[in-house]
């Protein structure tokens, strides 16, 4: 008996101990109004959790001073490591500046953290290949849907001009589409290219939706467009809108080919309707893995796994990388990537 009780008051204590050393993690993520992000945040509690940490997920709305201010919360607060996928990559050198003053690592998730020095690591994709992704999608319909057309009739849409990545994708597509731009194998009726002019603030939906409804209104009465490069689903989803308002996708107007990014559950399920083209699948658990890796790396001191040490200068300093590989879907393929690797149950997509 005695033995007994021993053993549960040693059991006990091992417990407490393990309670006492659990260390918080926060998490800060831009929004819930797409499901990437709500993938994101679920896999890293998850993952995190069964690592033995504590979490503090918070989601800020794509409103910056809602995540500056959830941020400095998580700072005074004492967390001991902070895990941050930015609205906008350039205003949060202040907030970071007190989690060093506090000795709080932090890890930039997906998104680059710019112009500060206080960024330990940055997991994310690789970004430009995200890009080139896209665009060889983009390519590979044109030949399938519209092989006989000259020239294709392309439309560009960037994302958000905050946003680090935004960049990466679209010079990742351009190194594939600017070549056919230049021997005129694509057109661009409306002329407009470059992230300052295609590019859509907060990564918006409707916004890109309001701007393909002039781009149509303004190009394409008379002729017919065969193409739109978009970087994410959500952006894609409002184009695809547009663009059935005027027609596209039924008679014999066939719908132009239409990229996107993230496979969100909505988008595949446009995908296997024949709408939109293509998306590019980022397994957000890998993401929520390696990153779980950074951060027992850091708090112990030691090195994480890093395979890109020159990419990502945030303007301050070049920030160590680990850089997951996207995956291209389309309707060839939707079902072995996505349901063969249990990302989503078949039911999910129906
Ligand atoms: C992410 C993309 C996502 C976009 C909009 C980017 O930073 O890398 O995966 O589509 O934000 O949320």
């Amino acid at each position: 008996m005695t033995t007994i009780k021993t053993a549960a008051l040693a059991i006990g204590v091992s417990m407490l101990a393990v309670a006492a050393s659990a260390q918080t993690v926060g998490i800060s993520m831009p929004t819930q109004s797409s499901a990437r992000w709500i993938a994101d945040g679920a896999n890293m509690v998850e993952q995190f959790e069964a690592a033995g940490f504590e979490t503090n997920l918070q989601y800020a709305e794509d409103d910056i001073p809602n995540q500056l201010a959830q941020v400095e919360n998580m700072i005074s607060q004492g967390v001991d490591v902070l895990v941050i996928a930015a609205i906008d990559g350039t205003t949060l050198s202040n907030a970071l500046a007190n989690a060093a003053a506090a000795d709080i690592p932090v890890i930039a998730y997906d998104r680059l953290i710019r112009d500060s020095p206080d960024v330990s690591y940055y997991a994310t994709f690789d970004n430009f290949q995200v890009g080139v992704q896209q665009a060889t999608s983009l390519v590979q319909g044109l030949e399938e849907r519209f092989g006989d057309v000259n020239p294709w009739h392309v439309e560009l849409f960037g994302g958000s001009p905050d946003d680090n990545n935004a960049y990466f994708f679209y010079d990742g597509a351009m190194s594939i589409l600017q070549p056919l731009i230049d021997e005129g194998r694509i057109q661009i009726l409306s002329g407009q290219e470059g992230m300052a002019t295609v590019g859509t603030l907060r990564w918006d939906g409707s916004a890109a939706q309001a701007r393909m409804d002039n781009l149509l209104s303004a190009n394409y009465t008379q002729e017919q467009i065969h193409g739109v490069l978009s970087p994410y689903d959500g952006i894609s989803i409002g184009i695809l809108s547009s663009l059935r308002g005027v027609g596209y996708g039924s008679g014999d107007l066939e719908w132009p080919i239409v990229t996107g990014q993230d496979a969100e559950v909505q988008s595949v399920k446009s995908i296997i309707a024949g709408e939109q083209f293509s998306t590019i699948f980022k397994d957000t658990r890998e993401l929520a893995r390696v990153t779980v890796g950074m951060v027992n790396a850091v708090l112990q001191g030691t090195e994480p796994e890093i395979n890109d040490t020159e990419t990502y200068d945030n303007g301050v300093k070049v920030v160590p990388a680990f850089l997951l590989e996207p995956v291209p879907v389309d309707a060839s393929n939707w079902e072995e990537v996505l349901v063969g690797s249990g990302y989503y149950t078949l039911e999910q997509l129906q």
